[in-house]
């Protein structure tokens, strides 16, 4: 009975320490730093980055326009960094933080990754994966939505605002 009671408290400590609302908030700002980085490139700024044991262990934003690649999304390469960090197909105790809500493709990979926690900033009512396949995530992956929604969504809203602007401006 007592080894019972010491794995419930230890699986409250874990869903505590994986679950983090002042973390949320730092390890979201670090998503929207490299989201920044892809407006530099003018991509469509999206971020994202692993976290492992409360250590950021990935990094990636947006490069389809660079690497010419429509699977270049922000969550993918923060997928393959951070296997390549961990030298690890599975990433079951990371969490992932992206700007944007994935699309079905990288919500497709991070089932695959058997991720333990994905949070995200602003929902993608056009493309995001819950409009598609709801039931995509693996059955262990963690969903927390709506983390500095505000940021995030006006970072997409101010960049295509300048790109109409600068559109406007050449005729
Ligand atoms: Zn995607």
């Amino acid at each position: 009975m007592v080894v019972e009671k010491k794995i419930v408290i230890e699986k409250k400590e874990n869903v505590k320490r994986i679950i983090n609302p002042m973390n949320d908030i730092f390890f979201m700002k670090q998503a929207i730093l490299e989201a920044e980085k892809a407006v530099e490139k003018n991509e469509v700024p999206i971020g994202a980055i692993i976290v492992c044991a409360n250590r950021i262990i990935a990094r990636g934003h947006n490069l389809t326009e660079s690497l010419t690649d429509v699977t270049a999304h922000a969550e993918i390469q923060a997928i393959t960094s951070a296997s390549n960090f961990l030298n690890s197909k599975y990433l079951s105790d990371c969490i992932l933080y992206v700007t944007l809500e994935p699309c079905f493709m990288c919500a497709g990979a991070l089932f695959w990754s058997h991720i333990s926690r994905i949070v995200y900033g602003c929902r993608d009512e056009k493309k995001g994966f819950s409009s598609y396949t709801p039931s995509i995530l693996h059955p262990k992956t963690m969903l927390t939505e709506g983390i500095l929604e505000d940021e995030c969504s006006c970072l997409i809203r101010d960049f295509f605002k300048t790109k109409r602007s600068h559109n406007n401006s050449e005729y």
